[in-house]
């Protein structure tokens, strides 16, 4: 039986990677998916490419009245929401004598402020018994040259996991988060860096994965699934780990 059917779930950053492969298994399981991002063709050919069951809507997630157009729109069109996953983020690489204002400004603007606020604006619509899913990553607990602004937000996140949990509990929403190591995604060319620079980022990277590679993001997607649905109906406030035994070896 498929594990979510049904289920209504919200996936910011649904247009690529990471959130593209879950909003694909959430529909493959029976979800309804509505996913969102700033891009508004690569929202539309991954609705396309999702198939049934999936909507788009764009905006920008440290856009306060993006968020409001959203929910207005779910609300109008489900009336409700059983799955959160907040996973819309970007990684741009500085170190701390060149980190500017702006800088940190924008990853704090988009990882923090507008994974707060979706979780947030999501909580009236949200069902008692939801499920939300933050996005973090293994820079929570280890350091990587040049990415401390992105790795403190990334901590940020963690952070919230623990006191929602509590601060949900009286309504049974479960929050947890998923931590992926390096993952295969567009995220890498994103970061101003030659492609010389990022091949030898992924070398350096692979090397320090005991599983000796860079994972999927249908890897991250099945640890999500999990999350989401009732198969981890007593797992709260946890940060999932999908990372090859980086952090963990
Ligand atoms: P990706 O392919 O670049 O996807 C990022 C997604 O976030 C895109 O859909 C992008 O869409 C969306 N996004 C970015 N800024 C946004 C904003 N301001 N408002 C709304 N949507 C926004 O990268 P990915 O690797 O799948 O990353 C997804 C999440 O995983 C991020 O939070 C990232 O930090 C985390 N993560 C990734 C890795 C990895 O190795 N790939 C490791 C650990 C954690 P638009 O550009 O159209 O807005």
């Amino acid at each position: 039986m498929s594990k979510l059917s049904g289920k209504i779930a919200v996936i910011t950053g649904g247009n690529s990677g990471i959130g593209l492969a879950t909003a694909k298994l959430f529909a493959k399981e029976g979800a309804t998916v509505v996913i969102t991002g700033r891009r508004l063709a690569e929202i539309n050919t991954a609705v396309a490419e999702i198939g049934g069951n999936a909507i788009g809507i764009q905006g920008d997630v440290s856009n306060m009245a993006d968020l409001d157009k959203l929910y207005a729109e779910v609300k109008a069109k489900f009336g409700h929401i059983d799955i959160v996953f907040a996973n819309a983020g970007i990684a741009e690489p500085s170190p701390i004598e060149a980190v500017t204002e702006e800088h940190f400004d924008k990853t704090f603007g988009i990882n923090v402020k507008g994974l707060l606020f979706t979780v947030q604006k999501a909580l009236p619509l949200l069902v008692d018994g939801g499920s939300v899913i933050l996005n973090s990553s293994v820079v929570n607990t280890v350091g990587f040259e040049g990415f401390g602004v992105y790795a403190a937000s990334k901590a940020a996140v963690r952070s919230f996991a623990r006191t929602w949990t509590a601060e949900l509990k009286a309504r049974k929403i479960r929050v947890n988060v998923v931590s992926p190591g390096p993952i295969e995604t567009p995220i890498f060319d994103k970061m101003g860096l030659s492609v010389e620079q990022i091949e030898a980022f992924g070398e350096n990277i692979s090397t320090q994965v005991p599983l000796g590679r860079f994972g999927r993001p249908d890897e991250i997607a099945q640890a999500v699934l999990f999350l989401a649905s009732s198969d981890s109906s007593y797992v709260a406030g946890i940060d999932l780990y999908v990372d090859g035994g980086m952090v963990s070896v």
